[in-house]
């Protein structure tokens, strides 16, 4: 019967979710127990340590949800300047951030090839994929230097339809063209 109570580690908990019983397990961090039953206190994963008997749960936001450097991000590009952009995050590697989080792309970052002009790069709206830098003081250096990083979606600065790679980015509705620092699948799907 308390084998049915009893989590594994690596699974997912929130608070009052039931981890097992103090006659198995010593209840450690980020648990609370009731009733001789052992709950989380915190949203995040369980963590058994079978050999000291011990349960814990290892809370999310300390090693999730956080850009980190070196880390794939995918964002919205928020404003365009003449040496920088600032990018919304929305997505570190496959998960969807809760938080908010502003990258920045200085114009020397975009790509190995030297560019002049910032808006050849990226426009508001855009979605794109990055490399965290440097997360100095909680500000997050991003870099799209790699074939694969850059734009993702880009959007027809004159009507705002979505820009379709051929030879060049023309816009689907207006056939406006312009110019973006994309990646090598853009327009594919793969966020
Ligand atoms: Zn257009």
């Amino acid at each position: 019967m308390f084998m049915n109570e009893i989590r594994s580690s690596g699974q997912f908990v929130v608070p009052g979710d039931r981890l097992g019983v103090i006659e198995e397990f010593i209840p450690d961090s980020g648990t609370y127990v009731k009733d001789g039953y052992i709950y989380s206190s915190n949203v995040g994963y369980v963590l058994i340590d079978f050999a000291n008997k011990k349960v814990s749960v290892y809370p999310v936001a300390r090693n999730m949800n956080v850009p980190r450097v070196n880390n794939i991000v995918a964002g919205w590009v928020a404003s365009v300047q003449s040496t920088h952009a600032t990018v919304q995050i929305i997505k570190v590697g496959r998960k969807f951030l809760s938080g908010r989080f502003t990258g920045i792309i200085h114009i020397s970052d975009v790509s190995h090839r030297y560019l002049d002009n910032m808006y050849d790069a990226f426009r508001m709206g855009d979605l794109i994929r990055a490399r965290v830098v440097s997360d100095k003081n909680k500000t997050y250096h991003l870099t799209t230097k790699d074939e694969n990083l850059g734009v993702l979606y880009a959007f027809c600065s004159q009507c705002g339809d979505i820009l379709i790679k051929r030879r060049r980015l023309r816009c689907r509705a207006c056939g406006n063209i312009e110019k973006r620092k994309i990646t090598s699948d853009y327009g594919k799907g793969i966020l």
